[in-house]
């Protein structure tokens, strides 16, 4: 193959190409396949138009597809004007338990969502949940069920009716065989999509937005805990902004669904483990992460150590 490689050359700039690693495209679109160079990766498909991404990132790609329909952004939003504004946001994600069906996100976002109501006044600020750029549904703070954050504990569960998030929003819900789930191990390979940059742009009932996400490993693991860095060589932090600004911060990631990838790369068993709680540092290099399974089946959070 390598000989072939050699004698092969990008198809968008017709430079030679080195190997077979910067060889294979695929677009995430109409999954049309085409020979590019790394410097090459993200050119436009010229079928659809839609993003060429390499061998890995296209599997990376099609993870990230398939979470995203089960996320939000989890926002907190000034409702006592015209037009209502976004204050602050995390991301959310969908969870049937198989006893509830929940919106689970950062304790944090509860407690901002108080200091703001005493800033503004309780009625004006609510929260939102923003899917797909296009829908929002403001969830009354009594639908919160628990939260908590404090001693790295940092978690948030929300009843919202499955009818809801798959007929209003046009999301889904994940539904794991079974919860909760075992605690995250050292060195899973892990992957987490969330709205690191919220909502991008705003008018009322149209926010752009777009998911960031990460591929990492675990390298610590405590009681309640862990902490995941990016995979380095094999992979990056990567941004799929699409035209948009790119984030230089993880804020805004709270909340996002942590993924146990399996070793043998299926993403049908990408496994639910974690929550991400906090990225402690500027940039993208550590996220912290609750295990997920601090969140019982009835939407109830365990707050000490077993
Ligand atoms: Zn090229
Ligand atoms: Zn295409």
């Amino acid at each position: 193959m390598s000989d072939t490689i050699d004698t092969c050359i990008c198809s968008s700039c017709g430079k030679p190409l080195k190997s077979i690693d910067e060889a294979r495209a695929i677009c995430a679109s109409c999954e049309l396949e085409n020979l590019l160079c790394n410097s090459c990766e993200y050119t436009r498909c010229m079928v659809c138009g839609g993003r060429m991404f390499l061998g890995n990132e296209y599997k990376l790609i099609k993870l990230e597809q398939a979470i995203w329909n089960f996320t939000s952004v989890f926002g907190l939003f000034r409702i006592d004007q015209d037009p209502i504004e976004p204050l602050s946001k995390g991301t959310s994600v969908f969870l049937d338990t198989g006893k509830t069906c929940l919106a689970i996100t950062a304790g944090h976002m509860i407690v901002e969502l108080s200091r703001l109501g005493e800033k503004y006044g309780e009625d004006a600020v609510s929260i939102g949940l923003v899917a797909k750029g296009e829908v929002i549904l403001t969830v009354d703070s009594r639908q919160v069920i628990d939260w908590i954050s404090k001693d790295g504990y940092d978690l948030a569960t929300i009843a919202v009716p499955r009818m809801y998030i798959i007929d209003y929003l046009g999301c889904e819900v994940l539904s794991p065989m079974s919860w909760p789930p075992s605690d995250a191990c050292q060195d899973d390979l892990v992957f987490t999509i969330g709205y690191a940059a919220g909502i991008q742009e705003w008018e009322p009932g149209r926010a752009k937005i777009r998911s960031s996400s990460m591929l990492g490993r675990v390298v610590s693991v405590s009681e309640n805990n862990f902490v995941i860095t990016p995979e380095n060589g094999h992979s990056k932090v990567t941004f799929f902004t699409d035209g948009l600004r790119i984030p230089e911060h993880a804020g805004g990631m709270s909340g996002s669904p942590v993924f146990r990838l399996p070793t043998n790369g299926s993403i049908e068993e990408a496994e639910l483990i974690g929550f991400t709680r906090e990225a402690p540092r500027e940039g993208w290099d550590v996220l912290l992460a609750n295990h997920a399974n601090l969140v019982y089946p009835d939407g109830l959070i365990r707050k000490e150590p077993r």
